[in-house]
């Protein structure tokens, strides 16, 4: 897929911050089958991907570690390395607790003004990060706000990594975020084979936002349960392969 990825690309779901970066409108569309896969549609008809991204962070993600093991659910941590760098007993506990981690940056970046050398360096320093410090090789990228500019996506390529983006999310980051707010805001878009955007940390979104994402998590699993979905990470998401 030379043509998209020698492109800049811009996911789908990143349609709602096209506000902020008039860069980004002058990028072609993503093809559409290339979108869906980048965006995490899995396969599996009764599987959702629930995703958390921006830790770990020592004063929220324990919370929600306890809340999935309460639940019963697992997911994929979409890490960044300066917040993995400062906890990482909390990276390692992750992946003991069966959780699966990702990268999401070292710094979370906007993309809008792209440097590809500094752009590759940092993704290859998190990616390293996540494996020396986590003990496990990620399979998964998400760029910061879900923008995907060519300097990224070719490093990410590079490194052995999966671009994923989301197909439904709760909107947890803002100060208005309730409980109830994130439940009702994800639970449309909690069909088979969604992958679900949600925050273990504030450290980019407005203070105490998480949460709200801990207050919505039992209403999720509930509803999944009971449309017969089971949420879990990426790894079991069958997310179709880009490289056709
Ligand atoms: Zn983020």
């Amino acid at each position: 897929m030379s043509g998209p990825l020698n492109a800049a690309v811009l996911g789908a779901a990143a349609v709602e911050f096209l506000h902020l970066a008039p860069a980004a409108v002058r990028l072609p569309p993503l093809r559409r089958t290339l979108a869906r896969r980048t965006a995490g549609h899995g396969a599996d008809p009764r599987h959702v991907a629930l995703t958390f991204d921006d830790g770990p962070d020592p004063v929220s993600t324990p919370y929600v570690l306890d809340a999935l093991d309460e639940l019963g659910a697992r997911a994929t941590f979409f890490l960044l390395g300066a917040m993995l760098e400062r906890a990482p007993d909390l990276g390692r506990e992750l992946v003991l607790r069966g959780h699966e981690v990702a990268v999401h940056g070292w710094h979370h970046r906007q993309q809008w003004y792209p440097a590809p050398a500094r752009d590759a360096r940092e993704l290859r320093r998190a990616t390293e990060a996540v494996t020396d410090l986590c003990g496990v090789r990620p399979l998964w990228y998400r760029p910061p706000y879900g923008v995907l500019t060519a300097g990224p996506a070719l490093a990410a390529r590079r490194l052995g990594l999966r671009t994923v983006l989301w197909t439904a999310w709760g909107r947890d980051w803002t100060a208005e975020a309730t409980g109830e707010s994130v439940y009702a805001t994800a639970r449309p878009g909690l069909t088979g084979g969604a992958t679900l955007l949600l925050h273990d940390s504030d450290c980019t979104s407005a203070p105490g936002s998480w949460r709200a994402t801990l207050a919505a998590l039992p209403a999720l699993a509930a509803h999944c349960r009971t449309q017969g979905l089971v949420l879990g990470p990426l790894r079991d998401h069958a997310v179709p392969s880009t490289r056709d």
